[in-house]
């Protein structure tokens, strides 16, 4: 989508905030709440929380296990959840897609199972210089295991993976490439169909970090053509403590399971086990049963908005605060430019530094205005070091987030850099001042 587009994409339904009631709100004394940090988790519609709420008031117990009534419900409720989350990603079974506590559990599974059994000395595993760190130190452990060793494709100085070059880094060696489909910092679309297609090709194995992407964007992992994707609930408007893995049936049905106990066996001896079928063969011990019901009615929810809805929102979000941030005095902006590269760029977050002051300031001084952005590294210190910067500040987006919200958070950023603006006074003023 082109940039003119985005800005006048059709906005979503008006009272869809009144679906939200966390966000009808005030904070320090009587500042309206702008919620600006969904990239780090969320909120959650009244359709989720009474989701949850109804199956804790009528139909909660342990699953799969139970011949009575209510574990019957709990058992449906769960399947039914899995079957929801195999149409919103395009999966072809509902028993590749695995449960898991979150995107960091989900990408350590993989290094776990699947990369304990088949990456040994010697063999390379590519990452990005954009990853969160949930996708970085897992394959630090792996490779620290094995003997393997880590190798990053490069990225332009504003953000864009060269993907031209990945030709380069499959060698024969490499077994695996791990990235981010969208960056929690720059907030770069990466092409994760590409990617994948030269990586199958190279018969190496994609592991897709859809933190940031599937809540905010339609996924196909068929059209993608990955081999594992991972995503969070707590992201998309669902609870925390339940996240997806996906993997394609031939990986999952080839590789052992990693955490061992109840419901992942068919049978277990007095020294030894045969592993139950998929996708239980990855879900040992009880599940998140309530949080996975309720990931269900966050799909349901986003989906009955629609996806490519909630992205275009969010393109024209991310277009006006470009154009407001950048006329800001000393600010740099994170990422790559939607002007220069198109909307399509870009997903719903916008991070930054200022000249002064200090990003952990300047949150703190948005908070006292009731603008909630997060600030610091945002699990990507090796991204900000090849930045060369220790902290940024992040303002993320999503679907109930309006555009007055978003000069309201330009108006108090000008606001902090004008009290912080070069004086030519000595003394710095010091965020106690105000
Ligand atoms: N990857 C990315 C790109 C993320 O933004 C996050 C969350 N900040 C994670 C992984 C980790 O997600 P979680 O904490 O839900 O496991």
């Amino acid at each position: 989508m082109r940039l003119a587009e985005a800005n006048n994409a059709a906005l979503l339904p008006e009272n869809l905030r009144d679906d939200f009631p966390i966000l009808a709100q005030t904070v320090h004394g009587d500042k309206p709440l702008v919620f600006l940090d969904s990239a780090a988790s969320s909120q959650r519609p009244r359709q989720v929380i009474d989701a949850i709420v109804h199956c804790y008031e009528h139909d909660y117990a342990n699953v799969h296990r139970g011949i009575h009534v209510l574990s019957e419900r709990a058992t449906d409720g769960y399947e039914l959840a899995r079957r929801k989350v195999k149409e919103f990603i395009g999966a072809e079974h509902a028993h590749e897609v695995i449960f898991t506590a979150g995107t960091t559990a989900s990408i350590n599974t993989v290094a776990r199972s699947w990369g304990d059994a088949n990456v040994g000395a010697g063999d390379e595993i590519l990452l990005t210089p954009m990853e969160h760190h949930s996708n970085l130190v897992p394959w630090f452990q792996l490779a620290e295991r094995t003997g393997a060793v880590v190798r990053h494709l490069p990225m332009t100085a504003e953000g864009l993976l060269e993907v031209d070059r990945l030709g380069e880094f499959l060698t024969d060696k490499t077994k695996l490439v791990a990235f981010t489909a969208v960056s929690n910092t720059l907030g770069t679309v990466n092409p994760v169909a590409e990617i994948c297609r030269q990586a199958r090709e190279a018969g190496v194995v994609t592991v897709v970090d859809a933190a940031q992407s599937a809540p905010h964007m339609a996924t196909d992992v068929q059209a993608l053509g990955c081999d594992f994707l991972a995503f969070s609930g707590h992201k998309l408007c669902g609870p925390s403590g339940v996240g997806v893995l996906y993997g394609r049936e031939a990986l999952l049905e080839a590789t052992p399971p990693f955490l061992g106990g109840g419901s992942m066996i068919n049978r277990v001896y007095d020294d030894r086990f045969t592993p139950a079928d998929l996708p239980a063969k990855f879900e040992a011990g009880t599940p998140p049963i309530a949080p996975a019901i309720a990931l269900g009615a966050a799909i349901d929810y986003l989906q009955a908005i629609g996806l490519e809805r909630i992205h275009a929102h969010e393109q024209a979000l991310v277009a006006q605060a470009w154009e407001r941030l950048s006329a800001i005095e000393g600010i740099r902006l994170l990422g790559p430019s939607p002007v220069e590269h198109g909307a399509d760029i870009r997903a719903g977050l916008v991070s930054f530094v200022l000249d002064r002051p200090h990003a952990h300031d300047i949150a703190q001084l948005l908070d006292n205005e009731g603008v909630a952005v997060r600030a610091g590294h945002h699990c990507t210190q090796p991204l900000h070091d090849r930045l060369g910067i220790t902290a940024s500040t992040r303002a993320s987006f999503y679907l109930y987030n309006t555009p007055a919200e978003i000069d309201a958070l330009a108006d108090a950023l000008a606001g902090v850099r004008e009290r912080f603006k070069p004086s030519g006074r000595k003394r710095r003023r010091r965020v106690e001042d105000f």
